[in-house]
This record gives C-alpha cells, structure tokens and sequence, in this order.
C-alpha cells in the first residue's frame, strides 16, 4: 500500500527544506515525479533533494529549459528530467532516456505525465499546487 504524506508550505525555503528532508531519506534508485503548474515549486524542491541526498551545496539546480536533461554528479548521480518541452514518450525513447530511470542513482522527473507508462510502480510521486502567493499544498505518495 502506498503512504500519503500532505504537507503545506509557506516559503519557497519550506519547500525547499521539505526537497533536503526528502533527499536525505530516499533509498537508491529511486524515480521521483513531480506534478503541478509552472511556478508551483518542483524545481526548489528538487534543489533541496539534490542538496540533501549529496550532502553538500549545489551548484545551480534549475530547470533543464534547453536540455530535458540536467545531471548532478554525486555520490548519488542525480538525473533530473523537465520534460516539458517532451512532444511525446516516443522521442523519450529514442534518446535513450529510459535507462536513467533504472539508474543507480535518483532520477527527478517534472512534467513526467507524457512517459506515465514507463514508470515503475516504486515511483515517488510528488504533486504541488498553489494555495495562495506563497502557500502551496504539496502531497506525497510513496
Ligand atoms: P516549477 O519548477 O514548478 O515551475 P519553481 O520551483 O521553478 O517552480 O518556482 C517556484 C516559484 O515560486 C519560485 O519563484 C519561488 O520563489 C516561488 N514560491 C513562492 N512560494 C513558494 C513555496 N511555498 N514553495 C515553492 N516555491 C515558492
Ligand atoms: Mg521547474
């Protein structure tokens, strides 16, 4: 059975706090999706997660606006995805992107409704929407 976890938060820091917790507890080779509008904090909380499962500073997490691709070597590598810029699961496939979510590492997929078929069923899945300029409502399923 998959636990839920509803968390409110009041700052992009909360967020991002929440991201560091998150990263800090998460087993290897996880998928990690997160779903919500543009500005709803996925990419904030996956610099926390980065930060937290590296356990140092990150240089720059931001969306991989021109790549669907960004890495953050570790220990652990770090895949994170943005796919919204994705036509369809098809040109996932043939970049060859499908490895990476059976990675050693931790994979983060924003925007990752266009591949739902090709996610495990141990997917993280993580959905934000605002609740007010700086609130947001943040659940996880895991
Ligand atoms: P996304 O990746 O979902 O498009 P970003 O994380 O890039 O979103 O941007 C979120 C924006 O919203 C940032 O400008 C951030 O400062 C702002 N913000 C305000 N309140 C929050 C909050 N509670 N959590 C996350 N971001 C927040
Ligand atoms: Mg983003």
């Amino acid at each position: 059975m998959r636990n839920s976890r509803a968390i409110h938060t009041s700052s992009a820091e909360e967020t991002y706090l929440l991201g560091k917790e998150l990263g800090a507890r998460l087993p290897l080779k996880t998928v990690v999706t997160l779903e919500g509008d543009l500005g709803a904090g996925k990419t904030t909380l996956i610099r926390g997660l980065v930060e937290g499962a590296q356990k140092q500073e990150v240089r720059a997490v931001c969306s991989p606006t021109f790549s669907l691709l960004n890495l953050y070597a570790g220990p652990p590598d770090i895949y994170h995805f943005d796919l919204y810029r994705l036509p369809r699961l098809e040109e996932f496939l043939a970049a060859g992107f499908a490895e990476y979510l059976d990675c050693s590492g931790i994979c983060c997929i924003e925007w990752p409704e266009k591949i739902k078929p090709l996610l495990p069923s141990t997917t993280v899945e993580i959905f934000l929407s605002y609740a007010g300029e700086e609130q947001r409502a943040i659940t996880i399923y895991a």
